[in-house]
């Protein structure tokens, strides 16, 4: 597949196959993404794909749910070396292509001196003889390529080509029979049906080279277990037999086999591949670890958690697949003028030919020299090029980095990001807290407080759980139980109604907080630490003060989107003596604080009627809403199912430079597509009207259009690290 035009065109053969509700296919990747109501056929698609053209689903026979076999088996394929990666047609066809491409840039060379240097015997007959084949041969690609388009009554880029080169081809062959002295313009046919097989060679190695960062995850699916038996003995299995609960051992310096918690021995993982982090990060018992890292010294057992589609390597390469597919807005306008542009400049070419021809200004052989020029140079194979490849570039870097980003679309927008808002706690707070004090009842707080937490999952529930353990006491069980999402939680404590949250929802539920513990909670607040009150009945039992470090980048990564203009600002359901502590701690100027999920929302939407573009960065349940209404929503890793499935990154280690990084990162991809887009029209503007007016030859035309692709992907390449 070569140009956006193609994939327009599959696209549409795709939609119409009943059943499907949307395709969206890649020209830089070459996959189809395809929404349905029901399992299809790869043949009934496989039929839609003929009719748009020559083109084959490579399918790797896996189940219709795992579209990510594809791209696994073209990785292998890819084989060997780092930097190796075949053409998706497989490098056997590869080989072949360039075979015929360097036969054919040969013949165009002999062709050269025949016109320039050398006269022999018949020389236009064997130029022809030369030609002939390179014409059909090599130039059969753009034969298929037009036929399949032409039946329906498309035209696509191929249709440019292969009418350029026959028109040249066939006058040349017209004049040697009946003229004594020939007219000949196989020079011109030979080198634009080469130069332009050419370029898409040189472009399908580049465009590998593009996808490159989902081949370097799915390569790193590791095969072999070690699986550890009821007696203790160890058995090697393939990763697809294990199950959910079962143990494996991992030896030092191998690759965690599948995602798992360990529950025996410890060491350190390098997790770079995930997080883009380089160093090492100590797993104790209990800590999770990631199919796909890479163990160190240390030897440890896990018991398998994710397999297979729920891993979080194979999580990863749909995440990035899917954002590598989908389109930016500002691709449709190249789609679009890509897709009215072949037609509108097929008669284009043909006009010219007859302003030339029957306005008196050449013969029919100079009007013909201007109809191939038009048509090869008239090819927006570039402008197709031009967002797709730049986004599966910054889509890879981000990934590379330890940023998932969910579309192309957020990453349009993140470049115009101006006010980045963040939630305290798991986002500029470790979200680890723990509990350094309680004020009032001890124990009763404590074991009030420890029976409604355990249904809980917020992170301030573990501290509780954690410290009522280590205080030895003793809790009961909670019926009842609700969660208010952003003030707190509610059930009932051996057959009392009881709650556990900020001091907004005691006074909503009318508890009197004695004045003395709302002093010293005052006091505590000043000093960033969270402060949770105890009710029982209408009573207050207690509070508990919560401490909750701030990670160590966080203040950095407030300064770094100082200085590239972009405002921070603090939205937290805690209290406002906390949020200010921590806000002045990382260097926050604004804050609001006590905000339920729902204020959290409208204090976004707020932002941006005012005209700002907001990224949001937050983990908890009670930030979904806010992720899903901000421009940007950019998750944490470690938080909350919701909170990473509403937003349009995930930013894996949770470290908020990397939130910089994001923006940076969309801030170079815009600026590649504006390059890559600005590069292709002006190729196209300029050099339509110069071979329309005769000042270009076919053969400048044709490298001029295999040079404006190919630089279109280096360009985009050119930012990969
Ligand atoms: P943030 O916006 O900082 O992430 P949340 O909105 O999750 O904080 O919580 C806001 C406040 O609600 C907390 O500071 C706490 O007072 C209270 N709260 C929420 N959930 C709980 C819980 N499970 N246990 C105790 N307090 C809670
Ligand atoms: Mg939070």
């Amino acid at each position: 597949m070569h140009c956006a035009s193609c994939a327009v065109n599959i696209e549409k053969e795709l939609a119409d196959v009943p059943g499907v509700l949307s395709a969206k296919v890649n020209a830089v990747t070459e996959t189809a993404l395809i929404e349905s109501e029901q399992p299809l056929a790869i043949e009934t698609l496989q039929e839609a794909t003929s009719r748009a053209g020559d083109y084959v689903i490579a399918s790797s026979g896996g189940s219709a749910a795992d579209h990510s076999g594809q791209m696994s088996d073209r990785a292998h394929q890819g084989g060997d070396g780092e930097h190796d990666h075949a053409p998706a047609a497989g490098s056997s066809a590869y080989r072949k292509t360039l075979v015929a491409v360097v036969g054919a840039l040969f013949v165009l060379a002999v062709l050269i001196v025949f016109q320039f240097w050398v006269d022999v015997p018949y020389e236009g007959w064997i130029a022809l003889l030369l030609a002939t084949p390179v014409q059909f041969v090599v130039g059969a690609t753009f034969y298929k390529g037009m036929w399949g388009p032409l039946k329906r009554g498309r035209a696509n880029m191929d249709t440019l080509i292969a009418l350029g080169s026959t028109t040249a081809y066939a006058y040349s062959f017209v004049s040697l029979l009946i003229h004594s002295e020939p007219e000949l313009f196989l020079d011109a046919s030979v080198a634009i049906v080469s130069l332009v097989a050419l370029g898409r060679l040189l472009e399908s190695r580049a465009k590998g080279r593009a996808s490159a960062a989902l081949q370097e995850l799915s390569r790193l699916q590791p095969q072999v277990a070690h699986l550890v038996l009821e007696g203790g003995d160890m058995r090697d299995v393939s990763v697809s037999e294990l199950k959910v609960g079962d143990r494996v051992r991992v030896k030092a310096s191998e690759q965690v086999p599948v995602d798992g918690v360990v529950v025996e021995g410890s060491s350190s993982v390098d997790e770079s591949l995930i997080t883009g982090e380089s160093f090492p990060v100590q797993k104790e018992i209990g800590a999770s670890v990631i199919g796909g890292t890479l163990n160190q010294r240390g030897t440890f057992v896990l018991r398998a958690e994710g397999l297979g589609l729920d891993s979080v390597l194979s999580q990863m390469t749909r995440m990035v697949e899917e954002a590598q597919m989908s389109k930016a807005p500002i691709q449709k306008l190249a789609d679009t003028i890509s897709a009215v542009f072949v037609p509108a400049l097929l008669l284009i070419a043909i006009g010219t030919f007859f302003v030339w021809w029957l306005g008196g200004f050449a013969d029919v052989s100079g009007a013909v020299l201007v109809l191939v020029s038009v048509l090869v140079v008239a090819c927006p194979c570039a402008l197709g090029l031009a967002t797709p490849t730049a986004v599966i570039t910054g889509v890879g870097n981000a990934a590379r980095r330890g940023i998932l980003v969910r579309d192309a679309e957020t990453l349009q927008h993140a470049r115009n990001t101006s006010v980045m808002v963040f939630d305290k706690t798991g986002t500029i707070t470790q979200g680890s807290p723990t509990v350094t004090q309680v004020l009032g009842d001890a124990t009763q707080t404590l074991s009030v407080a420890a029976a409604l937490e355990s249904a809980s999952e917020h992170p301030l529930a573990s501290a509780v759980l954690n410290y009522a353990q280590e205080q030895g006491v003793t809790t009961s069980t909670v019926e009842a139980f609700e969660a208010v999402t952003g003030q707190g939680v509610q059930g009932v404590v051996n057959g009392e109604a009881a709650a556990i949250g900020s001091l907004r929802f005691m006074k909503e539920r009318s508890v009197a907080v004695p004045e003395e513990i709302e002093k010293q909670a005052q006091v505590l607040e000043a000093a960033a630490q969270t402060v949770v009150f105890v009710s029982r009945g209408e009573a207050l039992l207690g509070a508990l003060a919560i401490t909750d470090p701030v990670k160590d980048t966080s203040a950095e990564a407030v300064q770094v989107l100082k200085r590239m203009g972009i405002r921070s600002s603090l939205l937290t359901g805690d209290a406002e003596a906390t949020a200010r502590a921590v806000a002045s701690e990382v260097g926050i100027e604004t804050y609001t604080a006590d905000m339920r999920p729902e204020e959290k929302l409208t204090a976004i939407s707020r932002l941006q009627q005012e005209g700002e573009v907001v990224a949001m960065v937050g983990d908890g349940v009670n930030d979904a809403p806010a992720l899903a209404q901000a421009n940007v929503g950019i998750a944490m890793g470690a938080g909350t199912d919701i909170a990473r499935e509403v937003a349009g990154m995930t930013l894996i280690q949770g470290d908020l430079l990397k939130a910089t990084e994001a923006i940076q990162i969309s801030r170079v991809t815009m600026r590649l597509i504006k390059q890559n887009l600005g590069w292709a029209f002006v190729y196209n503007l300029v050099l339509i009207p110069v071979a329309a007016f005769g000042l270009l030859h076919p053969a400048y035309a044709a490298g001029a259009m295999a040079l404006s692709s190919i630089s279109v992907v280096l360009n985009s390449l050119r930012v990969r690290r």
